[in-house]
């Protein structure tokens, strides 16, 4: 009964699925095609030869995923386009996963490292100049995101003043994980209209609460951005470049 069980349960288990598995490193694959080549013998190529493991085997809840990640999990949960239907319950987080050596790796391993990537971008609707890696051309996706937003009067009072930022090398508030602001591929908007998961020091969850409109979020999302505001633990000035946790399109 046992063996049936775990029979049972693995076939339940999408990651013991081989061909889930080249699904997800292919979508991880086609997201980064200036960096990665292959998936092969479970490890993900890069172009300059280096092999990242692809999925340590481990089968974890969301909250072992954002504690010990693995490249599997990073690409498991998908991002959904288009406007929310319900707040996003318990565990829906989708990208917030991220596997760290990855993001070292591509964008750099340190402040000064992403600093040698990051160029300056006119931010068509206030005018300033942001600092955003080059690495994937996310500068120039940004920069496309601020002309369509310049042209969209919904849209333009959430990201023209008190912008949050885009660089800054640093640990996210209450944990030990990297900012995906460290490697200069995050923007927060105007933060006079945000909303965030929690209070100061508390680790209790608020009920969520959005006031951005959906032009702003369409416009980063058509650019590969994620939006913060579609996790349980919401972050609704934060936009950040993930193209490989788009999914099911
Ligand atoms: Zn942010």
């Amino acid at each position: 009964l046992r063996l049936l069980a775990a029979a049972l349960l693995a076939a339940a288990l999408p990651q013991s699925d081989d061909a889930v598995l080249r699904r997800e490193a292919e979508r991880l694959i086609a997201a980064y095609p200036d960096q990665l080549v292959a998936y092969r013998d479970g490890m993900i190529v890069w172009r300059d030869g280096t092999r990242m493991v692809f999925d340590d085997g481990k089968v974890k809840t969301h909250e072992e995923k954002l504690r010990h990640p693995d490249l599997e999990d990073q690409v498991s949960e998908c991002y959904p386009k288009g406007p929310l239907a319900a707040p996003p319950g318990p565990g829906f987080e989708p990208g917030r996963v991220r596997y760290e050596p990855f993001f070292r790796k591509m964008y750099g391993g340190s402040s000064a490292e992403v600093r040698a990537n990051l160029v300056r971008i006119r931010w068509a609707p206030s005018g300033e100049m942001l600092e955003v890696t080059r690495v994937n051309g996310v500068a120039e996706k940004l920069r496309a995101v601020g002309d369509a937003l310049a042209r969209d009067k919904a849209a333009l009072p959430y990201v023209t003043a008190s912008l949050g930022g885009t660089f800054n090398w640093r640990r996210i508030a209450g944990e030990d994980r990297l900012s995906a602001h460290s490697f200069g591929i995050a923007m927060d908007i105007d933060t006079r209209h945000s909303d965030y998961w929690r209070w100061q020091n508390s680790e209790k969850i608020l009920p969520w609460r959005n006031r951005i409109p959906f032009a702003v979020v369409e416009a980063f999302e058509k650019a590969g951005f994620i939006w913060g505001g579609k996790w349980q633990r919401f972050d609704t000035m934060h936009f950040e470049y993930r193209p490989e946790v788009f999914c099911g399109e």
